[in-house]
């Protein structure tokens, strides 16, 4: 019920709009035309229909009122006749500024008519047309209009397009200071909005070159697309950059929004690391960004109309692909992308509103005609701000690494100290082993041969210097040649070790010191007070040695025996030499196998001349 009620309700005020198509009072200073009640509109499908012939037809032809809130035909190939009726109630002759805000129809063609249907002034304009075709010199399509007191007149706008796009163009009227008003507020917007990206865009660039951070070239890339593109689309380019050339224009105008995609994918797809992330969400953008860039290509050729239907869609599958993306990464906490969603959403969201409304797909207001701009002030400001974040998660990561680094060189140091540490340490070991081997005999481990050569002297000197005799005996296991014969010579060397080890135990005072001055001849040099301590001392030891019971059958012992022969020096009148002592100790051993082997013979150390 209450359906049918709102549609009788919508159907009755239609019937009235009808009725009262009401003049447009241009007394006040600034009108904006609302077209439903003041507009009326004509299809002219052949878009033959020229003035003269529209004027002879009269109310003969199907005007209706135009039912929108702004003037706003899409996509279509009529040409679009608008009628309205213009006042000047005042006894003054006034002039007004009719703008038709928008800088892209192509053709306008505007007539203004007194009641007499004699056109008074005409006007041939529109952005296929050359810029000097304008009356006034304006980024949109300004009409001057004069009228006389107490006037009315008609005016009848006729619109129509290059190929097929006629897109939405708000009608005002404003007298001279609103006029200018509104132009210098619009430029200080527009100046503010272009001053700051510019800003913005330098400074990135500047950034750029001294961190040499891609992110930042792309920012540049991206924020002189827009910049090119929003300066062509508000009619800016086409005023002061190339007034003569209005196919370039229009080829500007789809070039900038390519160049605009494809910068904002290099840019999305380094800033939110897609490559890394979501790999096939980059190509996904890539692939689209192509086909973005195909489908401007009949541009060049001429056709505009068909390049925004096919961007349309594209644009709007872009947008909500980048914006998808960036919510994913989000919600998987993603601080970079969650600055990006909301950046960009604003910017996507403008650019989404604005080609709805381009395609007539939605009323015109101020919401989807700024859309652009307003996003785009946002975006741009959080993407500053989300570089700045990006290039702190870098600064972060690199400490990161450094310290990692810094780290490990600590422990490959440490690891490198101790290595070293330890092969010093073995090579000490080594070179002590070295040295005791040089020192050393190996069978027996008792000092060597060069030992006692090296050590007897300084002996002689100490023993001197302490008032202590000097006792060196000499040692010959007995009949040694037979007992490797009988025994073989691995048991000769065994009984040498054994013998070595007795001579180990028994003389174990801190001066004493025992050789092997080769094959089976040892020699002992003891720590003794006199030469019959010394005797006593070997006797125990060849008494010892004959305990051993080491078989021997070819010796007259029937075990292994030793024959000794000490001498002893406590006179240090003259200091004996080192021969002296070998020899004489040797002389009284020689002595001993003399007699009977198993023997200690001992002497007084003489003097020798
Ligand atoms: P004696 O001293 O009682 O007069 O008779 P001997 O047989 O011991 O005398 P000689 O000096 O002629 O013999 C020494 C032997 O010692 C010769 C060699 O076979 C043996 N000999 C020397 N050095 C080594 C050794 O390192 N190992 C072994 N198994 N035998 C050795
Ligand atoms: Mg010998
Ligand atoms: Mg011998």
């Amino acid at each position: 019920m209450a359906k049918w009620m709102a549609y009788l309700l919508w159907s009755l005020s239609l019937l009235l709009s009808w009725q009262a198509q009401a003049a447009v009072d241009i007394t006040s200073p600034s009108v904006v035309i609302n077209p439903a009640s003041q507009v009326e509109v004509l299809e002219d499908d052949s878009a033959q229909l020229s003035i003269h012939r529209l004027l002879e037809q009269g109310e003969a032809l199907s005007w209706r009122p135009l039912q929108q809130e702004v003037p706003n035909f899409g996509f279509t190939r009529s040409a679009w006749w608008l009628k309205m009726e213009l006042e000047n109630g005042s006894p003054a002759p006034l002039r007004r500024h009719l703008e038709l805000a928008s800088p892209l129809p192509d053709f306008i063609d505007a007539y203004a008519v007194d009641s007499q249907g004699r056109v008074l002034q005409q006007w041939s304009t529109g952005s296929r047309r050359p810029f000097a075709s304008r009356p006034v010199s304006h980024h949109s399509f300004v009409l001057p209009i004069y009228m006389g007191p107490n006037e009315t007149r008609q005016l009848f706008i006729r619109l129509a397009s290059h190929d097929g796009l006629l897109p939405a163009m708000p009608l005002l009227l404003m007298d001279d200071v609103s006029f200018l008003e509104r132009t210098q507020t619009k430029l200080m917007a527009y100046s503010v909005l272009y001053g700051g990206l510019l800003a913005l865009l330098l400074y990135n660039l500047l950034t750029f070159l001294a961190t040499r951070e891609k992110a930042f070239l792309y920012s540049v890339f991206c924020l002189g697309a827009f910049l090119l593109f929003n300066f062509t689309l508000r009619g800016f380019g086409y005023q002061f950059l190339w007034p003569e050339w209005p196919r370039f224009n229009h080829q500007m105008l789809l070039l900038s929004t390519c160049l605009l995609y494809v910068a904002l994918t290099l840019f999305s797809i380094d800033y939110l690391s897609l490559k890394r992330q979501a790999p096939r969400l980059a190509k996904g953008l890539m692939v689209l960004t192509g086909g973005l860039i195909i489908s401007v290509l009949p541009s060049f050729i001429g056709y505009f109309a068909w390049v925004v239907q096919a961007m349309l869609p594209l644009t709007i599958g872009y947008a909500l692909l980048l914006l998808g993306t960036s919510a994913w990464l989000s919600s998987r906490g993603d601080g970079l992308a969650q600055i990006f969603l909301l950046g960009w959403s604003g910017l996507m969201v403008g650019i989404v509103l604005y080609s709805l409304r381009l395609g007539g797909f939605l009323p015109y207001g101020l919401g989807t005609e700024y859309a652009l701009e307003i996003g785009a002030a946002f975006g741009f400001l959080l993407l500053a701000f989300g570089l700045a974040c990006k290039i702190n998660r870098l600064k972060q990561a690199k400490l990161e690494a450094e310290r990692k680094t810094y780290e490990l060189q600590r422990t490959l140091n440490h690891k490198l100290e101790s290595k070293v540490h330890q092969r010093t340490y073995e090579l000490e070991q080594a070179n002590r082993k070295l040295a005791a081997m040089v020192r050393t005999d190996p069978l027996t481990g008792l000092l060597n041969r060069r030992q006692f050569e090296a050590q007897i002297n300084e002996e002689i000197q100490r023993r001197q210097r302490d008032g202590k005799p000097l006792l060196f005996a000499m040692m010959d296991i007995d009949d040694f040649k037979p007992f490797n014969d009988t025994y073989g010579h691995q048991a000769g060397d065994e009984v040498l070790l054994e013998v070595a080890n007795l001579l180990k135990a028994h003389f174990r005072r801190a001066g004493d010191r025992l050789f092997r001055l080769g094959g089976e001849e040892f020699g002992i040099l003891l720590e003794a007070d006199s030469l019959d301590a010394g005797r006593f001392s070997l006797e125990r030891f060849r008494h010892a040695l004959q305990q051993l019971q080491i078989p021997h059958e070819a010796s007259r012992h029937g075990v292994v025996t030793g024959s000794f022969g000490l001498v002893c020096c406590d006179e240090y009148n003259q200091l004996p030499s080192a021969m002296a002592v070998y020899r004489q100790a040797d002389q009284a051993m020689y002595e001993a196998k003399q007699i009977s082997r198993n023997r200690v013979v001992t002497r007084a150390l003489v003097a020798e001349m």
